[in-house]
């Protein structure tokens, strides 16, 4: 009997053993593909600063200067439009269509040699790469889904009005947060975005030739990606680069430890922190990242630096039903924030699967304004755009699931 079981196990075992053999040499194999890819696969030039630009032409035997000519024509199109006027083209429906044609081509950079410009396009491509699907709200906002290098996806968002046009961009795939109310935060994180991940979002927006205003309030936590984002936003303001003023720009967090000190110092970025609750507990329940760095010590730091300026510093406020739109609350909020200039946006709540949250009426919404506007606050309460597409947040991700592009 014993025998029986040990030749039964043999069996399995030495089956269990091809199977690890077959898999191996398929793993192998591909990671060999992998690594074949790597070698041949040629590098974006969009998320380059200037320097890494020039230093990529003297590596390549190039003079250095080439490296900023290269800059202008991918950051200002050197000004004279050669530029398109964005990737996608759209159907009668405003949907754009995928596999649109990139427009930057590196053999029309007419100020570097053709010598030159062939032996760049040997090792560099700009690394523009289109939505791959879109939704469009009944008021004009677009939900886009943005390809990223690490072959997953992401949600970009652009909401016009009638004299501005704000694109909200994603920083990560997923998140690491895990804030309650957040349909990204359940999806859980899954890579982070290069800079040219984060400014392909722009450059490849159908619609961006009318941006006036953008801001990291996408998926993912700014701080948690910050060398990115740093990054991406110098070249958005460089001189060299887009020449964007830091003003039309604001960066979100929940508050990190370092990073949100760092972000203040080395950026001239807006600041819009996710405030939520000014009750620690509370707050720690709704947003895990207290338990990190508390909003106590979030405002804390803050009192360090001056926002009576240009630089404007904001505190994102989601009102919800019966949790955080009480009288108490409205005093926490003033007794956490006196001190501090800034200004506070409540924003309504818009629902999402298996989360028992409403969003608070709008009369508790407007009492709440009223309280801390009377209270040396500046309070706006925020228009709900696009909210049927908002409400199913994330959904545009889930529909697509998470399939790689190469
Ligand atoms: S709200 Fe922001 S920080 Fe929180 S989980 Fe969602 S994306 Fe992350």
């Amino acid at each position: 009997m014993a025998q029986e079981v040990s030749v039964e196990k043999d069996f399995d075992i030495s089956e269990k053993y091809c199977t690890f053999v077959r898999d191996f040499k398929i793993g192998t194999r591909k990671r060999m593909n992998a690594n074949d890819d790597i070698l041949t696969k040629k590098r974006p030039l969009l998320g380059m600063t200037e320097e890494e630009l020039r230093q990529a032409c003297k590596e390549l035997g190039m003079p250095a200067f080439t490296g900023s000519q290269i800059a202008k024509w991918i950051y200002n199109a050197n000004g004279n439009g050669n530029q398109d006027k964005g990737l996608g083209t759209k159907d009668n429906e405003g949907k754009v269509n995928v596999n649109v044609s990139v427009p930057v081509d590196i053999a029309s950079w007419s100020n570097i040699s053709k010598k030159n410009r062939e032996l760049l396009a040997e090792h560099y491509e700009v690394g523009l790469m289109a939505p791959l699907d879109s939704q469009k709200s009944k008021d004009g906002t677009i939900k886009y889904l943005f390809p990223v290098s690490n072959g997953k996806m992401v949600e970009t968002v652009f909401i016009p009005e009638k004299d501005r046009a704000t694109l909200c961009v994603s920083c990560q795939v997923g998140c690491k947060m895990n804030c309650l109310f957040c349909q990204t935060g359940k999806q859980g994180f899954e890579g982070q975005l290069t800079a040219g991940d984060i400014l392909n979002q722009i450059y490849s927006l159908p619609e961006r030739e009318r941006l006036t205003n953008i801001v990291f309030m996408g998926q993912g936590e700014p701080m948690d990606n910050l060398d990115n984002v740093l990054k991406a936003t110098q070249i958005l303001t460089a001189k060299w680069g887009m020449a964007w003023s830091p003003r039309r720009i604001t960066v979100s967090s929940v508050g990190v430890k370092d990073k949100l000190k760092r972000f203040i110092e080395e950026s001239e970025c807006h600041l819009a922190i996710s405030l939520h609750s000014p009750i620690h507990e509370q707050r720690a329940q709704l947003m895990p990242a207290e338990k990190g760095m508390s909003i106590e010590e979030v405002v804390g730091l803050l009192k360090n630096y001056d926002f009576s300026g240009q630089r404007r510093l904001s505190f994102e406020y989601i009102v919800f039903d019966g949790l955080n739109d009480t009288p108490t609350h409205a005093r926490e909020i003033v007794r956490l924030l006196s001190g501090l200039d800034c200004r506070v946006n409540l924003i309504r709540f818009h629902s999402i699967p298996d989360v028992p949250l409403k969003t608070s009426d709008e009369k508790k919404m407007e009492n709440l304004r009223d309280y801390l506007t009377k209270h040396g606050i500046f309070t706006t309460i925020r228009a709900s755009r696009g909210q049927d597409i908002f409400a199913a947040c994330g959904m545009l991700y889930s529909k697509k699931g998470t399939p790689t592009l190469s």
